[in-house]
């Protein structure tokens, strides 16, 4: 196997699956390979492995086994948390509006676009202010009677920003709206107990938090409504057709329990080192770089930065060079470097919304890592800045 040794600080956009889910996983390719619909012995085994991993993520986030649905991907269950209630309202009683952020990842707002465009639903897309909050009065003023579904993320990918989605859903409950929240950057990193929280819809990834890439998950909360995008056969109780990935889902509900296990130690580790990431970035890079996204209510294990003038993807390709892999966080294509639409969202002028650089921590991270960065980092910065001079 090729090993890297760059110091990997995107884990916002994937991390490694851990071992001990790996382990878990294992058995259900090549023994254990039966369809958990099928009647027979295999059938049965896969079966109550899928039932347990289906339980063990609903313990997780006390909830009960059949709020959980097993889906493709992160970006699934976003579109079938919106897809499906919206349907399903305008099948129920005519609900016919959705409510969600400008700085929602693509997966819930190219959803919510396509619902207007392409199905006829109204849609109202809520500013942020200039830390990625949204103002949850300004949620409330825009719930009309034919609102079905508020969709706010509860911590923005890019920018790290942390949003208030208790009060957020307790005003979508007061009103009878329901609400959806991408939890997929913090489920890892906060508590979910959704018997208690006022959150109807809840999407995670597990391959964000050392589980594998191509499962997500997505609670409903018991008794809504959501029609199927997937249609097919009844797995998944008729919200997803295809017979599911059992050694996915065992993986999905491992990564997950660990997570929740281990959540007070993770978080310790990553506040330290991201504390120590932007302090020591900000202050070798004065007036050059400002840290973007709250100050305070963010993710403990993302530093999100702008940098004046330079492009964020020559910055990830030499930092990359120089040994340190990042991100800017949003999806742009490496040589199509279009402005961020998140920093834009913040009232970043243009002088800062190219030059995006996200560094997420993770559990292998040292404080060697960090020192290795704030070496890098102010190199690179002055040699991107010498070759701008040079070739403007
Ligand atoms: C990663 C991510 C997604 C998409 O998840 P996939 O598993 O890659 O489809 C959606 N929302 C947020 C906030 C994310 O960070």
């Amino acid at each position: 196997m090729k090993s890297y040794r760059n110091i990997y600080l995107d884990h916002g956009a994937s991390t490694p699956v851990r071992e001990e889910v790996v382990a878990k996983m294992l058995p259900f390719w090549t023994l254990d390979y039966g369809n958990p619909s099928a009647v027979h012995k295999f059938g049965q085994t896969a079966s109550r492995a899928l039932e347990a991993a289906r339980q063990s993520v609903a313990e997780s986030l006390n909830a009960s086994a059949d709020e959980i649905v097993f889906t493709g991907c992160g970006s699934e269950s976003d579109n079938l948390a919106l897809r499906g209630v919206m349907l399903a309202a305008r099948a129920a009683s005519g609900g016919n509006h959705l409510i969600t952020s400008v700085i929602e990842h693509k997966a819930v707002l190219e959803t919510a676009k396509q619902l207007r465009d392409l199905f006829g639903f109204e849609l109202t897309v809520l500013p942020v202010d200039e830390y990625g909050q949204v103002d949850p009065h300004e949620m409330e003023a825009a719930i009309r009677p034919d609102t079905a579904l508020v969709s706010i993320m509860a911590a923005n990918n890019e920018i790290g920003t942390i949003q208030p989605v208790e009060q957020i859903g307790a005003i979508a409950r007061a009103n009878g709206v329901l609400f959806h929240t991408d939890a997929i950057q913090a489920a890892a990193v906060s508590s979910w107990d959704m018997r208690r929280m006022p959150v109807d819809l809840l999407s995670l990834a597990p391959h964000k938090f050392y589980g594998p890439k191509g499962v997500g998950i997505l609670y409903v909360r018991r008794g809504v409504e959501i029609i199927s995008s997937l249609t097919g056969g009844g797995q998944e109780s008729g919200r997803r057709a295809g017979t599911v990935n059992v050694p996915f889902a065992v993986g999905a509900s491992e990564a997950l329990r660990l997570a929740v296990a281990e959540r007070v130690e993770n978080v310790a580790h990553y506040r330290r080192l991201t504390a120590k990431l932007v302090d020591g970035v900000l202050s070798a890079l004065p007036n050059k770089c400002r840290l973007t996204g709250h100050p305070v209510e963010r993710l403990p294990h993302n530093a999100s930065f702008a940098f004046r003038n330079i492009s964020g993807n020559d910055l990830l390709m030499h930092l990359d060079i120089a040994g340190v892999s990042a991100s800017s966080g949003s999806a742009c294509l490496t040589g199509d470097p279009k402005p961020s639409s998140v920093l834009q969202a913040l009232g970043l002028g243009p002088e800062w919304t190219s030059g995006g650089l996200r560094l997420t921590i993770g559990r292998q991270n040292t404080d060697d890592d960090v020192e290795t960065v704030l070496r890098i980092l102010p190199q690179t910065v002055g040699r991107l800045e010498r070759l701008n001079q040079e070739y403007a």
